[in-house]
């Protein structure tokens, strides 16, 4: 098959790459390297079957293929915060570029959204029905909202005009290839306790979140887009919570790091707790995650100690 993958240099779409490559498939991946990097693709560079075209997919594109997954858009917050009206952007026109596209060349199309767009949760954990709590005037909007109507977006393509679509509402995900600078908090916690540096817990630490191994998120995606039952959407996410200040103790520990604790001002409409009900992704896609945190977090914090040493 001939796959297109946007945001294919960035953390979860190089994977992505790498798991089609390894599948056989042809893969074009399209990148702007606003947070992606020519590096995590480099290996990529010299297969036949990989094209790496530099786009920025606020503008139309044009490629024959059979399969498109859509995961262009800055994930980190202060990434996303960074330029709000363009992270809107590039969640409405990527994803209407998209599905022109999957609508012209009769393409399958998954959109990677997001937990987010069940904002600050009542319902806990949330399964795909909730229909969600988000501040659509807050700094967290541009990304949350945008990621909403793209869902919108995908949805009116498959009512109006028969496109065959798929969404994955993935969890926080982590491991190799995020950026040392990326901010979210387990790459910030690997390098803080790393580097000896204080470990920046914002609010309490007493917030949620549900850690998925980037190899087990990437199997999901997978499934999810080879499959003919379900459009979604679908929660890809390791049901596995912790607190903030839990996962602080074990990077701590695993590093044997002698970084203090501190403690800085919650950002606005930070949720409080997030966990997802993955019973719709088991009985559809058969999948669920199988590495736990204790171990992905070795294998992310392994990564880490290689790129701070070569760098
Ligand atoms: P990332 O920032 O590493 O990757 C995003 C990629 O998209 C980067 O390579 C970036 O350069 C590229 N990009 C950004 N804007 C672009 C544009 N206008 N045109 C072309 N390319 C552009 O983030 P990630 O964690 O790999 O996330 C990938 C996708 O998965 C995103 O859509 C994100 O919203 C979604 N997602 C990720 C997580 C997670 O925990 N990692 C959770 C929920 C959803
Ligand atoms: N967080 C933190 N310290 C950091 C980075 C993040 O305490 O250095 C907190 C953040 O406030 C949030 C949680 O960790 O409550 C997850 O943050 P992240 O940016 O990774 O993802 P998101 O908030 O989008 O789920």
């Amino acid at each position: 098959m001939r796959i297109l993958v946007t945001g294919g240099a960035g953390f979860l779409g190089s994977h992505l790459c790498d798991r089609l490559i390894d599948n056989g498939d042809d893969v074009i991946c399209v990148d702007n390297f606003f947070t992606g990097r020519k590096e995590n693709i480099a290996h990529l560079v010299p297969n036949p079957k990989f094209e790496l075209i530099e786009h920025d997919v606020i503008e139309p594109f044009e490629f024959e293929v059979d399969q498109i997954y859509n995961l262009a858009c800055p994930a980190s917050p202060p990434h996303y915060q960074f330029n709000p009206i363009r992270t809107i952007k590039t969640s409405i026109m990527g994803a209407m570029n998209s599905l022109g596209l999957a609508k012209r060349v009769n393409a399958r199309v998954l959109q990677a959204s997001t937990s987010e767009v069940y904002g600050d949760p009542e319902i806990h954990p949330q399964p795909e029905t909730y229909k969600g709590s988000v501040n659509p005037i807050g700094i967290r909007a541009c990304y949350d909202e945008g990621k909403r109507c793209a869902e919108t977006l995908f949805f009116d393509y498959y009512r109006e005009n028969k496109v065959d679509i798929r969404i994955a509402r993935i969890f926080n995900t982590y491991g190799p290839r995020m950026l040392p600078d990326d901010g979210r908090v387990v790459s910030n916690f690997i390098v803080q306790a790393l580097k000896e540096e204080n470990i920046t817990i914002y609010g309490n630490g007493e917030q949620t979140r549900s850690f998925c191994y980037v190899d087990d998120l990437v199997e999901g995606l997978i499934r999810l887009m080879n499959q003919t039952d379900q459009t979604g959407p679908i929660n890809i996410g390791n049901p596995g919570e912790f607190t903030i200040l839990e996962l602080a103790e074990q990077v701590l520990k695993k590093t044997q790091s002698k970084s203090k604790v501190t403690f800085h001002p919650l950002p606005g409409d930070d949720p409080l707790q997030r966990q997802p009900d993955i019973a719709l992704a088991k009985k559809a896609l058969d999948w669920e995650p199988t590495i736990e945190l204790d171990e992905g977090l070795q294998k992310t914090i392994n990564y880490f100690k290689e790129e701070l040493n070569s760098h």
